[in-house]
């Protein structure tokens, strides 16, 4: 498995200097991306057009200098791992030592082995399409339940934001009336957001109603295409998908330009994201989880395109748990079940599974937009 990774990613990246040894072209959206880009979307890490260029790193380490590092800088300072100082002084294109750092950290959070270099699995884990909240977290999870695992994984934002519930403890959300996607049935959206809020409210003692007035809703949710007035402009097919806002702001963004998927047998581009496994990722960021380092967690920051990723893992449950406390129906020993039975090839969390639960699902987004709070 690896061995074919790594040769795949050998032959994209000789590809990309045979064929596109400058900037490559802007990707197109939708089904034309397949015959268009073929390479680029069957290379794991099939992204957009600026993050495809970062294949030009390869192999770099300290001391080495590659002309246009520096936007590979700025990729880090945008996602938490170089401080706006830190880029202020160095936004040169040489690898140097707070780089290398930045690499580590990086490397540490995505659950990659740690060389400080850009490895072809560190380029690759750079290039995935992500979630657009920063990976820069207020510190980790670690409290309660630590007999069943000793090292956690989930964050939180800076000051463990959550909202305050009375009770019931119920949240409101709303769909943009005016800022949709024309290709997907309301109801297919609806439905997929619905199984998304039922994964969370099946391990937390709150509920999510969908209202219809928008500007009242406590999440409000709306599709969204290039700079639309947050600060943090999309930057169209893949790259980042999508982003939210941690409570209790309830601003929730999905980038327009991406090709959202509700059923992978009819939808057939090569680049279509599941909008239920973002969906479910970006609720995640809106009740007040960051990014966690383990991979198969949908707190994970990134995607790949045709994935789906949206059934809980415990990482998640108990990171989302310590912040509101459990469902009283919920039982944590079912999901530590079928985690077990799934690490093993079974099949998967119907422990944690509320109703007709989704076969399809998946991790995205949010983005702490932390200056905003
Ligand atoms: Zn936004
Ligand atoms: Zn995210």
């Amino acid at each position: 498995m690896h061995a074919l990774f790594f040769s795949s990613f050998i032959w994209f990246f000789s590809w990309t200097l045979l064929i596109r040894p400058c900037f490559p072209a802007r990707i197109l959206a939708g089904d034309s991306l397949g015959a268009v880009q073929p390479v680029t979307i069957e290379y794991e890490g099939a992204s957009n057009e600026t993050w495809q260029g970062f294949t030009r790193f390869l192999d770099a380490g300290v001391g080495d200098h590659v002309a246009g590092m520096s936007e590979l800088k700025r990729y880090f300072s945008r996602f938490g791992y170089l401080s706006p100082l830190a880029e202020a002084t160095s936004l040169t294109d040489v690898f140097d030592g707070s780089f290398q750092s930045a690499v580590v950290k990086f490397q540490t959070k995505m659950g990659l082995p740690v060389t400080g270099r850009l490895d072809a699995g560190t380029i690759s884990a750079i290039m995935a399409p992500r979630c657009g909240v920063s990976d820069e977290d207020g510190h980790g999870g670690g409290g309660g339940h630590q007999s069943l695992k000793a090292v956690r994984h989930y964050a939180y934002f800076y000051g463990r934001p959550r909202w305050g519930l009375g009770s019931p403890s119920t949240l409101t959300y709303a769909f943009s009336p005016d800022h949709t996607v024309n290709y997907l049935e309301p109801d297919d959206v609806r439905a997929a957001f619905q199984r998304a809020f039922s994964r969370w409210s099946a391990v937390i003692p709150v509920s999510f109603e969908e209202v219809e007035e928008y500007g009242t809703a406590d999440i409000r949710i709306g599709f969204y295409r290039g700079n639309h007035g947050d600060g943090e402009p999309f930057d169209g097919v893949l790259g980042v998908l999508a982003h939210a806002f941690s409570p209790e702001n309830g601003r929730f963004h999905l980038d327009a330009a991406e090709r959202w998927s509700v059923d992978f047998r009819k939808e057939k581009s090569k680049a279509a994201v599941d909008l239920e496994s973002v969906a479910t990722h970006e609720i995640g960021h809106v009740l007040g989880l960051a990014h966690s380092s383990v991979k198969e967690a949908v707190m994970y920051p990134s995607l790949r395109p045709r994935t789906t990723k949206a059934e809980l893992k415990i990482d998640d449950v108990e990171g989302v748990q310590a912040l509101y406390g459990s469902n009283p129906k919920f039982k944590l020993s079912s999901l530590l079940e079928s985690e077990n039975s799934s690490n093993h090839g079974g099949a998967g969390l119907q422990g944690i599974r509320s109703s007709p639960a989704a076969a399809c699902s998946a991790a995205f987004v949010v983005f702490a937009l932390l200056s905003c709070l």
